[in-house]
């Protein structure tokens, strides 16, 4: 947080006041990064060469990524102007924000959830309503559809929800938007959706023509199940006079050819692609089992990543994972994010946990009730 007397010009007070985006730790050379829910194998040949050869560094990109758009609409059944494709769907998400939520205006979502969320309901100048978890570490629907008020512009829903894990159901999310006015965006945040393994899971492209809502806007991205974090693009399907007034806040040319020919290489490459995605979902149920076994209480986990409710502990914990050439992602106060990396990460994220669950005391959050001390 900065003193917004320190700084020479006047800045908005709720934008001094804000904390800068804090990046998972990166990892040094023989540690495993686990902090950032990144995809642990290497980009496919085929991809890397297809942006090699891509457009020359001179020019600028197409604007409008029309390639991409329109090879997502005819996946997914929907007409061009009913994808919008940004650098990360986090910029999506952010132009979403500004687009609907100003000063005295709402936005609601759950609360442990992407820690990007606040930040961007803030600098839209909008409040941002943080509605707690229900147990299990699960979105709280009905207290969500609950918090909704006159000055509710935008509500975001995660699932598989970063950083905790679980789903939300079709049947649950269907139920919610039935209650949320017609003229409320609700934002479905599907980062994750590729490695979700549960079939009653929500999924906001399941039928072709996208989501049934005009009021509902699907983001998804490249960075997580396709491995383009680092070229960043990400894609919303929505009604197109939504996504217009997103694509008016949006910085142009931000998307780079670079990124755009990368998604439609991995596009092509898709069934290699979710192959890996099958082996982390699997390595995933392995570590989550495992961990139960030790006896942490982990919620269920559906992306490609497992929360440790550590609690008060949670920073003394991520260090002893810290030491152990692990870099976790802690959440202070509150728990611990490890990524599903690399194959060879998970014995060693076994052998901490195991050590670190039993020194916490009993009836600790982090404890599964029924182990014995
Ligand atoms: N939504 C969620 C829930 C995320 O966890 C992330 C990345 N951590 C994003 C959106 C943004 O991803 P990107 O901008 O790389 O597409």
């Amino acid at each position: 947080m900065t003193d917004a007397s320190d700084i020479p010009v006047r800045v908005r007070p709720e934008v001094a006041a804000l904390p800068p985006y804090k990046q998972g730790r990166q990892a040094g050379p023989d540690a495993f990064k686990l902090s950032s829910n990144e995809n642990p194998f290497d980009p496919l040949p085929g991809v890397l060469e297809r942006v090699r050869d891509a457009a020359a560094f001179n020019r600028y990109p197409d604007a409008s990524a029309a390639r991409l758009r329109a090879r997502l609409a005819e996946r997914f059944g929907v007409t061009d102007d009913g994808v919008h494709v940004g650098a990360g769907s986090v910029s999506i998400l952010a132009q979403l924000i500004q687009a609907t939520a100003g000063p005295g205006d709402e936005v609601v979502y759950a609360w442990r959830s992407f820690e990007a969320y606040p930040w961007l309901a803030v600098v839209a100048g909008a409040t941002a309503v943080q509605v707690p978890l229900a147990p299990g570490a699960r979105h709280d629907l009905d207290a969500m559809a609950g918090a909704i008020t006159e000055r509710t512009r935008a509500i975001i829903v995660c699932t598989p929800n970063n950083p905790t894990g679980p789903i939300v159901t079709q049947a649950e999310f269907d139920a919610f938007v039935s209650r949320v006015p017609a003229d409320v965006l609700v934002i479905l945040d599907e980062a994750y959706s590729e490695f979700v393994t549960d079939p009653d899971a929500v999924n906001g492209l399941r039928e072709p023509g996208g989501h049934p809502r005009p009021n509902v806007v699907v983001l998804r991205t490249f960075s997580k199940a396709f491995g383009l974090a680092g070229l960043r693009v990400g894609y919303a399907i929505g009604h197109p006079r939504v996504l217009d007034a997103a694509r008016s806040t949006a910085i142009p040319l931000s998307v780079t050819a670079q990124a755009e020919v990368a998604a439609l290489a991995s596009l092509d490459a898709e069934p290699e692609l979710l192959e890996r995605v099958r082996v982390i979902a699997q390595r995933r149920d392995a570590l989550v089992a495992a961990l139960r076994d030790e006896g942490w209480d982990v919620p269920e986990a559906q992306g490609n990543f497992v929360w440790l409710p550590a609690g008060a502990e949670t920073l003394d914990i991520a260090e002893r994972f810290v030491e152990a050439g692990l870099v976790v992602r802690p959440f202070a106060g509150d728990g611990i994010r490890i990524s599903v990396g690399e194959h060879e990460s998970v014995d060693k994220v076994l052998r901490i946990a195991a050590s670190v669950v039993k020194t916490l005391p009993e009836g600790h959050q982090g404890r599964a009730a029924s182990v014995e001390k």
